[in-house]
């Protein structure tokens, strides 16, 4: 079989409040058409370009979590093309001196897969096709928006590879604060490069895959590629140099454009913009002000006894580190209960409702008191279960079981009188058990059933037996 050799191509949409080379808001998600724009980002004559210095922070402290070294002077250039989108013909990128270059992310294999490269660039617009108009339209809120474009070395070999490669990227890029990279919204999207090595070490003709907007979309695409390129070399062809699309519905790729040559962009300097220092001390202070990347938090999770599975999940989403940092450092126990509980029935109930993390109202401390109850002998892991709901909609556990009266019966004398009504009202039921000792499971839901699951299991079965005259088991 010959290997695929993988690359990719990663945009992030920049977290800033201003676009990268004017004041007006970098949001463009869900708004009216136009309504984020002004003479620089409409590409108006006279207009002047100034940096977003927070954006070339962020795009310093994302090379630098990648490993990447960091030029002292950077710069940008103007690389030409015409796209209705794009007002200006041209747009400003960076070409030679990119803010990071020669870094590397490391998969969870310990795999290191090579980052070729991180620059700054602007986003172009969008247009809009209405259905059964003859005309299309532009909406320029995007166009001027701050981008990473992150360029990979072919070091990925498979679609899954490629699939681990970007969701890291996404965790390293959250932790940050450097992108929302959300691929639903635009916010980081994907082209890949992949050709076939064959067994004789010959390497294929690379295609490109273009605006890929989803992780599962990337593997399905270069899985598709993958195929096709084999039957072509299968067959004794060759495979054609081109750019390809993906059709989402039909699961393939198809031809956009066959490349014989790279386009003559005709970079050049940026005339409007100065090379840009990257002073030596101001990069370390981004360096030294760098927060937590998912690789340290899974390394202190394993440190606190967590399940390497639980350490990478909730290492890999910001929203879920903070409130399980928080919920930890509450209770003062173990830490492997406050995961098992945030991964599995407050994700299960989220995900039922079709919420995050981030858009519920537990609180650290609600968590850390729900596994203190139980720890405590409070309440049961089903009491906890039914009144999860309350508590991820923000209500205090201990509240809750008080309010509903819910707290296991820890006065025996209550129980005692439910286990003799039991016994009271099922003599069929104790008459059998002198024969049948399983009987007395009957009994034992009858009494949870009579006190709702506040009764501890143990002590109504020890009554039982004591009452009937049955050897414990
Ligand atoms: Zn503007």
């Amino acid at each position: 079989m010959p290997e695929p050799v993988i690359g990719l191509e990663i945009h992030l949409a920049i977290r800033t409040k201003s676009k990268m080379f004017c004041a007006c808001s970098a949001e463009s998600f869900g708004l009216q058409p136009n309504v984020n724009t002004c003479p620089v980002c409409l590409g108006l004559p006279g207009s002047l370009p100034v940096a977003n210095g927070d954006a070339i922070m962020k795009a310093v402290r994302f090379s630098l979590a990648l490993h990447c070294q960091v030029p002292e002077r950077t710069q940008f250039h103007r690389k030409h093309y015409f796209y209705p989108d794009a007002p200006k013909n041209y747009q400003i990128s960076q070409f030679d001196r990119p803010v990071g270059e020669h870094g590397w992310v490391e998969l969870d294999a310990g795999r290191r897969i090579g980052v070729t490269r991180c620059h700054v660039e602007e986003d172009a617009g969008r247009m809009v096709h209405p259905p059964y108009a003859e005309h299309s339209l532009v909406d320029l809120n995007r166009a001027g928006a701050p981008l990473i474009e992150m360029v990979t070395e072919p070091d990925l070999r498979t679609p899954e590879e490629a699939r681990a490669f970007l969701t890291q990227v996404q965790a390293v890029a959250r932790a940050l604060g450097v992108s929302d990279a959300s691929p639903e919204q635009g916010k980081m999207r994907a082209d890949v490069n992949v050709s076939l090595r064959r067994e004789d070490g010959r390497l294929g003709t690379k295609v490109e895959v273009k605006n890929l907007n989803s992780f599962k979309s990337v593997a399905a695409a270069l899985a598709f590629e993958i195929k096709r390129q084999a039957v072509l070399l299968e067959e004794g062809r060759e495979v054609p140099q081109e750019t390809r699309g993906w059709n989402e519905g039909g699961q393939r790729t198809y031809l956009l454009r066959s490349k014989e040559e790279s386009a003559d962009y005709r970079y050049m300097p940026e005339p409007d913009l100065p090379p840009l220092v990257l002073d030596h001390a101001w990069v370390e202070g981004v360096r030294e002000t760098m927060p937590e990347l998912p690789a340290e938090k899974r390394a202190r999770y394993l440190a606190l006894g967590l399940r390497p599975a639980d350490a990478e999940l909730i290492a890999a989403d910001v929203h879920a580190a903070a409130l399980f940092d928080a919920a930890v450092a509450a209770y003062g126990g173990a830490a492997q209960p406050v995961a098992n509980w945030l991964l599995g029935d407050v994700t299960g109930l989220l995900n039922a409702e079709g919420r995050a993390l981030a858009e519920s109202a537990l609180r650290p401390e609600a968590l850390a008191e729900l596994v203190r109850l139980i720890d405590e002998g409070t309440i049961s892991g089903k009491i906890a279960k039914e009144i999860l709901p309350e508590v991820v909609a923000g209500a205090s556990p201990a509240d809750v079981v008080e309010r509903r009266g819910l707290s296991l019966m820890r006065d025996e004398s209550a129980l005692v009188e439910v286990v003799e009504r039991v016994i009271a009202e099922n003599p069929e039921v104790v008459a059998s058990v002198a024969q049948n000792p399983k009987a007395i499971n009957a009994l034992l839901g009858r009494v949870m059933k009579q006190t709702r699951g506040t009764a501890r299991p143990d002590a109504v079965r020890r009554l039982l037996q004591e009452r009937l005259g049955v050897a414990a088991d």
